[in-house]
């Protein structure tokens, strides 16, 4: 199994995040991707460098004038008079509300940066298209016959909507790979355990059935994303009932996380997709520094080898996680849990 990463990642180490109105260096630092790595290769994963897909896996997903946003923002933006040296959002439209797409930059970056946690610097466009080679590059894998891969994407991807970035993230890896994976399969499935409702997921696939879309999260009622995550949003039209939420109690400890992963496992098992994509955060730890959920070290064994039984060509794709002595072992954990069942 070979573990997909890209050095371009470190080039984007945003400064600049808001905490409960203060300002502090972002939780989503480059020395994460180093430590997954090395954890990766403790598990006995090959390292592996993305090929450059071009454009098109991305334009799938995402709209052109959010693309364009992202690859020419920075630039731009260090034209204004006294800009700093992040592109941060100050102004937002107004949900449901008319509006009409700004010609300002300052009204531009309102609109595609969803919230005070996707800072862009000069180099975070290449991180970011480089991070969603890795999940394509995952993708073709599988499509070449390989049973499962691990995609190390740094930016993460999963808060990310069409023409919308937040939560860290700016092209949604786990979308991108979906769609790739439907070149073959009729039906993909994606699975998200991050501790983070995948709420730009649910966005991208809100109206499709071809890709049902599963996530496993802190309950919005206490935990960020707030907005979405409810277990009563399901999709609509023709995706009404392929979207599905799973919201935890704070605290939610391993034997009832497992139950409730069952239960997802039953509806993927029940949609029996051809492949299966998995936004795998590891942020649900007892000591990740987001304290919502309470999961050990071991837990990510049993939990990753309950998804593999499912006996699905598998990408496992990087999201959440942050910063503790625990990070490294998390991965191990969950890597050695799904080589052994897989
Ligand atoms: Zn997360």
């Amino acid at each position: 199994m070979h573990v997909i990463h890209s050095p371009h990642h470190r080039g984007h180490d945003p400064q600049q995040f808001i905490v409960r109105g203060r300002f502090q260096r972002s939780n989503e630092q480059p020395e994460r991707a180093d430590r997954l790595l090395q954890a990766a290769q403790a598990a006995g994963l090959q390292p592996l460098e993305p090929e450059d897909f071009g454009p098109g896996p991305r334009a799938a997903i995402h709209t052109p004038e959010y693309l364009h946003f992202l690859a020419t923002a920075w630039e731009r933006w260090q034209a204004l008079p006294q800009a700093s040296d992040e592109v941060l959002p100050n102004v937002h439209p107004f949900p449901g509300q008319p509006f009409t797409y700004p010609d300002s930059l300052v009204g531009q970056a309102g609109y595609h940066l969803g919230d005070m946690a996707c800072a862009l610097g000069r180099h975070t466009w290449q991180a970011a298209l480089w991070s969603a080679h890795c999940a394509t590059h995952g993708a073709r894998l599988l499509l070449q016959g390989e049973r499962a891969a691990y995609a190390l994407c740094r930016p993460p991807g999963h808060h990310a909507y069409a023409d919308r970035a937040n939560g860290f993230t700016y092209l949604n890896n786990a979308a991108i790979a979906a769609q790739v994976l439907r070149e073959r399969h009729a039906r993909v499935a994606i699975l998200d355990i991050d501790v983070h409702h995948g709420n730009g997921t649910q966005g991208v696939f809100w109206r499709r059935r071809d890709v049902l879309t599963v996530s496993l999260h802190g309950d919005p009622h206490f935990c960020t994303p707030f907005f979405t995550g409810h277990a009563h949003e399901r999709g609509e039209g023709d995706g009404l009932g392929f979207n599905l939420n799973i919201p935890l109690a704070r605290g939610t400890g391993d034997a009832a996380y497992r139950q409730a992963l069952a239960g997802a496992l039953q509806q993927i098992r029940h949609y029996a997709p051809g492949a299966l994509v998995v936004a795998l955060g590891l942020d649900a730890h007892e000591r990740d520094p987001y304290q919502a959920l309470a999961l050990s070290t071991a837990a990510f064994a049993d939990l990753l080898g309950d998804i593999a039984r499912l006996g699905l060509p598998t990408l496992l794709v990087q999201e959440g996680g942050y910063l503790s002595d625990d990070l490294g072992p998390n991965l191990r954990s969950a890597l050695r849990g799904f080589l052994a069942a897989a």
